[in-house]
């Protein structure tokens, strides 16, 4: 364990609750403590009310918070007094509970207190560290867990069995902790859960989380239970997977009844986990720490079998819910982890964002397994402890606070000619709407210019029909399948009459703006065929088809071929749902080639100002990538369920068009 307090960075943050957010940041710099808004911290102190009186009060992390870039803000000030109070309760729900506490709050701006605020003021020490360390979790997850956890500490810890987090955990400890704590006492584990550490200082507190997990570590490693090995050489993945996890994304989705990612994760270790030969048995307990739950499922996919898992999830829902006092409405039964023995490591989300954090808990509980196995024996906790998790209202509560979905969100967008112009604005609006993007373009500069979880840049030359393969299937790891595609990638270029035409630049033409497409829809054609919602296209055409100019040959007859090409396909993909629209833009200047000194040239050609020039159209609007972007989203989305086959001009209207 790397204790990373430093005493240079640690002085800038010098009152007690800028102490507290200093070590809850280290706490949450380090993933074998906890992840994605796991574990939380506190600290006592006081606060003084509008009338100048005094409180004692408990700063607890507020609910929905990450403890790796926690605030001041972040922290709910709860009074004592009433937190004290509801501790010598018998019982408690947790949504009456949730509701004491925040009526408990100084500040009623503040975010929810932690549902594990009543155990923090339970403990005497101002500074109280609450994780789920790895090592301290595969201590616990074994028929023996409680022997190990003694043998590691001895009576310097208290331990407490496992109960649901909430009013009965803190319940418990209010029973237990008075007994059995001395003077001596650095810590408390919670058995299949976690472990807490407390002290008068933050620093005291830190370093004992630090050392204790550290002993934990250390005792695994004593006994060959720390670093394992997993087969050095498992077989290579193909070179084209694509159309399988497509097809294993749609029936995922279909059991969700939304459009999921399934994000592939390239890694020998998952892949050779995946193919453990107790894989089975290993995987198909529980999650390491039950709040895991929600982001993970109970158990993985193992394998393909999209309906069996459903079915099994129903089971589980029907045997646990008549457990529970309450009127539980079932989840969706698909699952958040994929191992495939081909494949590997797998997750599920709404977003790309969404699917990377049971990739994140996912990977690390394969270690955390392994350290059990190597152990002793991995023992997850009972299906209806984890279920009562699952369905806790309080962690419902914290995944509704995602609030509505984009429309767009779970799907997966191609788009080519990305990097810039009309394309380049596909990319921002798409993204907009919730898709996640595969970006297209010839300019490698593509690769790097896009950022984020959701997006990918791909360099890649329309024309060459393996590139185009290897970007589909590079996509389709990436994000699970391929649902709209933008084909907007052109070339234009200089004009010439017939008379004169350049035959190399006139095939030139043809081979990027009708030839590049006809390679692309054919390759991207199986996948539209899997999309949840069905496929969409949206071509981009020209205003040149419905009204040619002189010189234009080339292009205006490349842009005819390829409207003619969305028309066919219109035709050909209606019987699988998949919808082929085309849009006719022109004038749009916002783009790379529109230069102001190109534009200005050009106004004065035509001998206009070059705001006369933008606006030379019925309606004297100027045409953006932006609009037209705005409009080839819309296209894809539900209000042109109906429409395919459509040409649609974005011109500002052109009486030659009309
Ligand atoms: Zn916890």
């Amino acid at each position: 364990m790397e204790n990373r307090w430093n005493d240079a960075e640690s002085a800038a943050y010098a009152a007690p609750l800028a102490q507290r957010v200093y070590t809850s940041r280290l706490l949450g710099a380090d993933p074998s403590l906890v992840l994605h808004g796991g574990g939380n911290t506190s600290v006592k102190h006081t606060a003084v009310d509008l009338m100048g009186r005094t409180h004692d009060v408990l700063y607890v992390k507020g609910s929905g918070s990450d403890l790796a870039t926690i605030e001041e803000k972040h922290f709910s000030p709860v009074r004592m007094e009433p937190l004290l109070e509801l501790a010598t309760l018998e019982t408690l729900s947790d949504p009456a509970m949730a509701r004491e506490l925040r009526r408990a709050l100084m500040d009623p701006a503040a975010p929810d207190p932690s549902v594990e605020a009543i155990l923090h003021a339970l403990l005497p020490q101002r500074f109280v560290d609450h994780t789920h360390a790895d090592a301290v979790v595969s201590l616990t997850n074994t028929p023996s867990g409680e022997r190990w956890i003694r043998e590691v500490y001895g009576d310097r810890v208290v331990v407490i069995p496992y109960v649901m987090p909430g009013f009965r955990l803190s319940r418990l400890c209010a029973e237990i902790f008075p007994r059995a704590a001395h003077a001596g006492t650095l810590g408390m584990i919670l058995m299949n859960h976690g472990i807490f550490s407390f002290g008068e200082t933050a620093r005291e507190s830190y370093d004992r989380m630090i050392s204790l997990v550290g002993e934990a570590e250390d005792f695994l490693a004593a006994r060959g239970a720390w670093n394992i090995p997993l087969d050095p050489a498992p077989l290579p993945v193909a070179r084209r997977v694509g159309p399988s996890v497509a097809a294993r994304r749609r029936e995922i989705s279909d059991a969700a009844g939304v459009p999921m990612l399934l994000a592939l994760h390239d890694d020998d270790r998952t892949r050779a986990f995946a193919r453990h030969p107790d894989i089975d048995r290993i995987a198909g307990q529980g999650p390491a720490t039950p709040d895991h739950v929600i982001r993970t499922k109970r158990v993985p996919l193992l394998g393909g079998d999209v309906a069996a898992y459903t079915t099994d999830y129903h089971a589980y829902f029907e045997d646990n819910s008549v457990k529970v006092d309450a009127d539980l409405t079932i989840l969706d039964p698909a699952p958040r982890v994929v191992l495939d023995p081909e494949w590997g490591l797998a997750t599920v989300g709404r977003s790309a964002k969404e699917a990377a954090i049971p990739r994140d808990i996912y990977a690390r509980t394969v270690d955390i397994i392994l350290r059990s196995e190597a152990l002793e024996e991995w023992k997850a906790l009972p299906p209806f402890d984890i279920f009562e998790v699952e369905y806790w209202d309080l962690e419902q509560a914290k995944l509704r606070k995602q609030g509505a979905r984009p429309p767009l969100a779970g799907e997966v967008v191609l788009v080519t000619g990305a990097a810039s112009g009309i394309g380049n604005a596909c990319v921002a609006a798409f993204r907009a709407q919730g898709a996640a993007v595969v970006a297209l373009d010839i300019a490698p500069g593509v690769e790097t210019a896009l950022v984020g979880p959701d997006v990918l840049g791909i360099a890649c030359d329309v024309t060459d029909a393996d590139a185009v393969g290897d970007a589909i299937e590079r996509g389709v790891r990436r994000f699970g399948g391929i649902d709209m595609a933008v084909l907007n990638a052109g070339i234009l270029l200089p004009s010439a009459p017939i008379a004169s035409l350049d035959i190399d630049a006139w095939r030139r033409t043809q081979q990027v703006n009708v030839e590049g497409n006809v390679v692309l829809m054919r390759a991207l054609h199986p996948f539209l065929t899997m999309a949840p919602r069905k496929g969409r296209v949206v071509v981009m055409a020209s205003k040149n088809v419905p009204a040619p100019g002189p010189g234009m040959a080339a292009y205006s007859a490349s842009k005819a071929a390829l409207a003619q090409l969305a028309r066919v396909a219109a035709l050909e993909w209606a019987a699988d749902g998949i919808r082929v629209n085309t849009l006719h833009p022109n004038a749009v200047f916002d783009t790379g080639i529109w230069t102001e000194e190109v534009l200005a040239k050009r106004a004065a050609a035509y001998g206009m100002t070059i705001e006369d020039y933008k606006t030379n159209n019925l309606l004297k609007v100027e045409v953006t990538s932006r609009t037209v972007a705005q409009l080839a989203c819309t296209l894809c989305g539900p209000f042109f369920a109906c429409t395919t086959g459509a040409q649609i001009p974005v011109d500002g209207g052109n009486d030659r068009v009309i």
